[in-house]
């Protein structure tokens, strides 16, 4: 399964061949969607869609992007966190899968934005569990794309440049004999397709201050109008390089009713929008060094995502890797038919294919109050599992913290607080104790922390998610955590 920011998708394997399952309209495609009505129903895709227009404010878009956050909707009496719009979702692709396939659907493969935290993806996880499905695997969108591309080729390495609704992925894979290999991969978490439809509603709306002095930035169902007449004319300028934004009756101002009308041209558009172009050339710039690659290296880039038909995305991708020209494909469906490979593979299915797939950001714990030490390298191939021995700071430490982090700086403090564990130590002179600190992460990137006193055999352990985020946090912000002492490294000298 594809939970899309924007749009979803479901493949199954039937003797070896992939089809993508159509939906009860016979789409292949399902809109991430739910929306709330005044009447107090709860309506998914399609349904939630067709409403969106007259309803902006209570059909929430890009939920997906808001798992993991303490983010809902409420009207009357319902009251749906991101986890549950993605949970309504993912049981609405269940159904229309077991409407095709005429059984129960129990498992599934499920992609996710490489870039994606641990706690969005156990919150996805958890959403499914909501829609009646047990996660096999989660995989990473640009390596299910590498599979759907085929591993079966010569050795070769692969750009994956994937640009969808909300997120931008990239990844440099290596591919051959059969095997996935994801050597680097890096993103943008907050950058896609809606930012470009964003910018074209800013240029109409400060249009429509200065011809009929209104501002439209409160007005809900305007600016709705304006979104769908944004994404169409961003849409229809991949193929034409100008377009026609006429939306009548948008407003009511000083002078009647307001009447947009105007053109759009691929080169105001390009021009609207070059920041959000130029923050695409940062993943890809970072994946090659973090693999060690030089332009030589890529044999092929593979552009996928519907944002990268964009023509100034391929022509950037173009220039940044020498001129080579990029491969369309293998859209539509490519992320879930990827996935689908992947389920073939953990049910046995599918023999002659591999997936090793990588860590997008490190891990590390806080040592000497400040600094972070690595356990988890970003881009260390998972499953992995890596223990470290640290001890106490100070004589008779009565506690041992730790502070887990994601990210790559040096300073823990800027890195981000994955969880805060504490571990009660008998009294023993600093440096004394052998305190064991181990980070596991499972095959769907999800972290496992385990903190151990070999001393006593006492440990602590936790799973990454959310809760953990948000009790560390809290805990950071209070008075408590000044009088706390974390860890230092067994090596060091006192
Ligand atoms: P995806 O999640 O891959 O389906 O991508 C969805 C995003 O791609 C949305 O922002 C769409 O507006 C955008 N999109 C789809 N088709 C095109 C196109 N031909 N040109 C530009 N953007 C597109």
């Amino acid at each position: 399964m594809d939970f899309g920011t924007t749009n979803s998708a479901v493949a199954v394997l039937e003797g070896g061949e992939v089809s993508l399952i159509p939906n009860a309209q016979g789409a292949h495609t399902t809109p991430s969607l739910v929306a709330l009505t005044a009447e107090g129903d709860v309506l998914v895709d399609t349904a939630a869609e067709r409403q969106a227009l007259t309803n902006p404010g209570y059909t929430p878009r890009a939920a997906k992007l808001k798992l993991g956050t303490g983010w809902r909707v409420t009207r009357g009496d319902i009251r749906l966190t991101a986890e549950d719009v993605a949970g309504l979702v993912l049981a609405r692709l269940r159904q229309d899968a077991e409407a095709y396939l005429g059984c129960p659907v129990t498992d599934a493969v499920l992609a996710v934005p490489a870039g994606f935290r641990r706690d969005q993806r156990a919150a996805l996880v958890r959403a499914a569990g909501q829609a009646g499905l047990n996660v096999l695997r989660l995989i990473n969108e640009p390596s299910a794309v590498a599979m759907a591309y085929g591993p079966h080729r010569d050795d070769c390495t692969v750009l994956i440049f994937d640009l969808g609704g909300g997120t931008l992925d990239v990844s440099l894979i290596g591919l051959g004999d059969g095997v996935v290999y994801v050597k680097a991969t890096a993103g943008d978490s907050r950058l896609g397709g809606d930012d470009w439809d964003l910018r074209i509603v800013e240029h109409l709306t400060e249009r429509v201050r200065r011809r009929h002095g209104v501002d439209l930035t409160g007005d809900f169902a305007a600016t709705q109008r304006l979104r769908e007449a944004a994404e169409a004319a961003k849409i229809e300028l991949s193929a034409a390089h100008t377009t026609p934004l006429r939306l009548p009756y948008l407003a009511i101002g000083p002078d009647g009713p307001v009447h947009l009308e105007e053109d759009l041209t691929r080169e105001e558009f390009e021009t609207l929008t070059r920041d959000l172009l130029e923050r695409c050339r940062t993943p890809v710039e970072r994946v090659l060094a973090d693999a060690e690659h030089t332009l030589a290296d890529i044999d092929r880039v593979v552009l996928t995502g519907g944002a990268a038909r964009m023509p100034a995305v391929g022509d950037l991708i173009r220039r940044l890797t020498d001129g080579r020209e990029p491969y369309r494909g293998p859209i539509p469906g490519a992320v879930a038919s990827g996935a689908v490979f992947q389920a073939g593979i953990l049910t046995g299915e599918v023999k002659d294919m591999t997936l090793l797939d990588a860590t997008p950001y490190s891990i590390g714990i806080e040592t000497n109050e400040g600094t972070t030490t690595k356990l988890i390298e970003r881009n260390t191939t998972f499953p992995t599992k890596r223990s470290e021995i640290f001890t106490t700071h100070t004589d008779h430490q009565p506690t041992a913290v730790l502070h887990v982090v994601e990210g790559e700086r040096e300073d823990a403090a800027r890195n981000r607080t994955l969880a805060v564990l504490e571990l009660a130590l008998p009294p023993a002179p600093r440096g004394v104790p052998q305190i064991e600190v181990t980070a596991d992460c499972d095959a769907n990137s999800i972290l496992h922390i385990t903190v151990r006193d070999l001393g006593t055999g006492n440990e602590t352990a936790v799973t990454i998610d959310q809760a953990t985020m948000e009790r560390a946090a809290a805990l950071l912000r209070s008075s408590r955590w000044a009088g706390l002492r974390g860890l230092a490294p067994a090596t060091q000298a006192f």
